[in-house]
């Protein structure tokens, strides 16, 4: 199987009325891609690791990027399926400016197949550029700024298929003071990470979805690539952290867990976080439930057993453990409820008040969200600025 497709603009059931395909040259949402090669007839995309090869009118394994006429466009330039102010620690970063909040935008289609998507309304769905609206880079960053946001953040579905997007919309948010970040499979090929960084990218959080087994079985993708890139990431001075989402049955065994933690460590490194999240059944996978604590917490311990410094549970709301303690005294520094600070004693220089061990923190402690604390006052709600909310 190629994993191509020629049937693209199925949405919500729905299919779009032929057209030649030249036609959708004039939509603003489809745009040229800056990353292919061609050979022969077909041409080769280099946004992603599947690096499909795309015949003539045909889109690739994602449905987003479509060959017409020998070249290679995006269909999803500007096509902004759902926008939300969420904070930080939505994504979740817990190291990377605490206590802010991010203009978080996702658009359509994935590169991966896991069954148990949590945003399977836009990943599943292709885009379908003759129904498209489009927002420009540019009225997107001023969203940003003036619904108080401290960053933007790519989401949601997977940000990797927004790439040329990306390419310009980070130069005009870092214009303005906005910190960028993206929320990914972390399956982009060297070249696109390279040139995300290139133009502004600060932070990725990189989504493992387990072992090199459970991901090749489940997600039809070499997880190998992934941690590459988390690597190169952090070469190229860009915040990480990595996320575990763990699914009973699927990747939560011990030796699972293990090789996860045994390739973080040797990849991203002792003080790169690692988030261990708990599964809900969502979309395709309905016939297990939600992870059991126990698991988590073992997923926990082994970690920091194994020498890692920062190792958090997620979608467990009040856990000890969404809380960073210093790794040098064991100082409780910042406490969360879920993505909530409710209470902070990092100082503003990011050391401990005990200790005064330097905490890997990439910016600073949002001022506001300190004062907040002191006063009794945090809290974290989403805001919501247009369409859909999304479980991200
Ligand atoms: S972005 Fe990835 S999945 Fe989509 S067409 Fe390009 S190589 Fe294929």
């Amino acid at each position: 199987m190629d994993g191509t497709s020629d049937d693209p603009f199925m949405s919500g059931g729905v299919e779009a009325v032929p057209a030649t395909h030249r036609e959708l040259l004039e939509k603003l949402t489809v745009r040229e891609s800056r990353f292919y090669t061609i050979e022969g007839e077909k041409a080769r995309c280099l946004t992603c690791e599947r690096r499909c090869l795309i015949p003539p009118g045909r889109t690739g394994y994602c449905r987003t990027r479509m060959n017409i006429e020998g070249k290679i466009y995006t269909l999803v330039y500007g096509d902004i399926s759902s926008i939300s102010v969420n904070p930080i620690e939505k994504k979740p970063f817990f190291h990377f400016w605490p206590g802010s909040r991010a203009l978080t935008v996702g658009s359509w289609g994935c590169n991966q197949s896991c069954s148990w998507c949590q945003n399977f309304e836009i990943s599943k769905t292709p885009p379908n550029p003759r129904t498209a609206t489009y927002t420009s880079p540019e009225d997107l960053v001023r969203i940003a700024s003036s619904s108080g946001c401290h960053g933007v953040s790519l989401s949601f579905n997977e940000p990797t298929l927004l790439l040329e997007y990306a390419l310009d919309l980070f130069p005009f948010a870092k214009s303005l003071g906005l910190n960028t970040s993206y929320v990914s499979n972390g399956y982009m090929t060297v070249e696109a990470l390279q040139r995300l960084k290139g133009s502004g990218l600060d932070a990725v959080k990189f989504d493992v979805k387990g072992d090199a087994e459970a991901v090749r079985r489940f997600c039809d993708a070499d997880v190998s690539l992934v941690w590459r890139n988390v690597r190169e990431a952090k070469g190229l001075g860009m915040h990480v952290e990595v996320v575990v989402l763990l699914i009973p049955g699927i990747n939560d065994k011990e030796e699972s867990i293990m090789e996860v933690i045994q390739r973080h460590l040797e990849y991203a490194g002792y003080d790169t976080p690692i988030h261990f999240t708990r599964f809900h059944p969502d979309y395709q996978m309905l016939d297990r439930g939600p992870t059991p604590l126990e698991k988590l917490e073992r997923a926990y311990s082994i970690a920091k057993k194994q020498g890692v410094d920062y190792v958090y549970l997620g979608n467990c709301p009040g856990h000890r453990y969404e809380d960073t303690y210093c790794h040098s005294c064991g100082e409780l520094l910042i406490k969360r409820r879920a993505f909530k600070i409710i209470d902070c004693k990092l100082r503003e220089d990011c050391l401990c008040p005990a200790c005064g061990q330097r905490i890997p923190i990439t910016g600073r402690i949002s001022l506001e969200t300190k004062t907040a604390c002191a006063a009794g006052l945090m809290d974290g709600d989403d805001e919501r600025v247009q369409g859909t909310l999304c479980k991200s």
